[in-house]
């Protein structure tokens, strides 16, 4: 092969994992459970693996050279161990199936590689960082495929190692380097959207969605009401002479309470209703598929958690109550700002009626 020939289909191996890479960031984009993020990935590093195989760089009949090392050592990083276990077993499989002298020590060398690529993430991140580094590291590791050699007849084996051991080195390397490189950036990437998705739709005291998240769901709720005639309420909270708390014992110890009493909601409430802080000392619940009387359970429920708990802040345990008005949609009325408005006069009911109860709104 002539050196040109050999490095455009070095750079084709390279396209292909670069590829890889672009598959993966929309795999850790849109999958979010880890089980089958790791299973998609894994996947797709085999696919890669395979697709370079069958257009591989020919160093000998039966010997050639692929993606795969580069895939494979970083498949644990990337791809966590079950995803590993997949790539490992595809490529595996698929290079002893192409046969030729180097089908066996090919087939061993793969599960070699997998296998260092996983014994490197027990290495502390302090030690080799994310960066280059590591990159190096890694790239350096993929010596392990060499043991394809052993499988070699001795005189084959001894001529690669002497023309084509650094070469392949040299091609492991730069190729973990770059790949290596790209997937850091895709997944803080996709880790820093993550966060700054978090952090606009998550209240930092309460841990609670905010009032766009609860706007946002609400929105889906009323569309489904008015198509498929789906019921749902809304649960409106106050807490009751709250100023009283935040003077008689100060700002931070108020914050505490509310952050306590949003713990006891998301208690309370199911996995399928959404609470959320709607402003101060407020806190309304979206609960899907729910009729108004059973909407009045759950918010006596809550307001009864709320009532019998000491909530400790500063090895002092204070009593607090909330009023809580609570409304649903009507078969011919679906909007959303409207079941608000009476779920917060409702609550506003609640109040004069002497606090610490629930109202239901438009209540028989
Ligand atoms: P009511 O029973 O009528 O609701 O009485 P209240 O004292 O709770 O009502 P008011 O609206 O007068 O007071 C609400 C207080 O909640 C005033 C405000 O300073 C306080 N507050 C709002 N947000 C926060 C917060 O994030 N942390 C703390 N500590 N206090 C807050
Ligand atoms: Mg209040
Ligand atoms: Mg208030």
């Amino acid at each position: 092969m002539e050196i040109s020939e050999i490095v455009a289909a070095y750079i084709r191996v390279l396209a292909l994992a670069v590829l890889v890479v672009y598959a993966y960031a929309w795999v850790i984009r849109t999958v979010g459970q880890r089980l089958t993020r790791g299973v998609a990935a894994g996947l797709l590093f085999g696919l890669g693996g395979i697709l370079s195989m069958n257009d591989p760089i020919v160093m000998r009949p039966g010997l050639i050279y692929d993606a795969r090392s580069i895939l494979l050592i970083l498949s644990p990083i990337y791809a966590g161990p079950i995803g590993t276990v997949i790539a490992a077993a595809m490529m595996g499989a698929h290079r002893f199936l192409l046969g030729g002298v180097g089908a066996t020590g090919g087939a061993v060398s793969v599960v070699l590689v997998a296998l260092c690529g996983y014994a490197s993430t027990f290495i502390p991140r302090h030690r080799v960082g994310t960066g280059w580094v590591r990159s190096l590291l890694l790239g350096l590791t993929t010596i392990s495929s060499f043991i394809v050699l052993v499988f070699l007849p001795p005189d084959i084996a001894s001529e690669l190692l002497l023309s084509a051991a650094a070469p392949v080195m040299l091609a492991n390397i730069l190729g973990v380097l770059l790949l290596a490189d790209l997937l850091e950036r895709e997944k803080q990437r996709v880790r820093m959207v993550r966060a700054l998705e978090n952090e606009a739709s998550v209240d930092p005291l309460t841990k609670l969605p905010n009032r766009r998240v609860f706007q946002r769901a609400a929105d889906r709720c009323a569309k489904e009401a008015s198509n498929r005639g789906r019921p749902f309420s809304i649960i409106m909270l106050d807490v009751d002479h709250f100023k009283k708390i935040n003077d008689t014992w100060g700002h931070s110890v108020g914050d505490s309470v509310l952050s306590k009493v949003a713990d006891l909601i998301r208690q309370t409430v199911r996995k399928t209703d959404i609470a959320a802080r709607y402003g101060g000392e407020e806190i309304v619940i979206l609960l899907p598929n729910t009729e108004g009387r059973d909407a009045s359970t759950v918010a006596e429920k809550i307001r009864h958690a709320i009532e019998s708990e000491d909530l400790i802040v500063g090895g002092t345990a204070i009593k607090v109550t909330v009023s809580i008005g609570v409304s649903a949609v009507d078969s011919d009325n679906t909007n959303i700002r409207a079941t608000i408005e009476a779920a917060d006069k409702a609550l506003y009911r609640a109040k004069t009626a002497g606090r610490n109860r629930v109202e239901l709104a438009n209540a028989a």
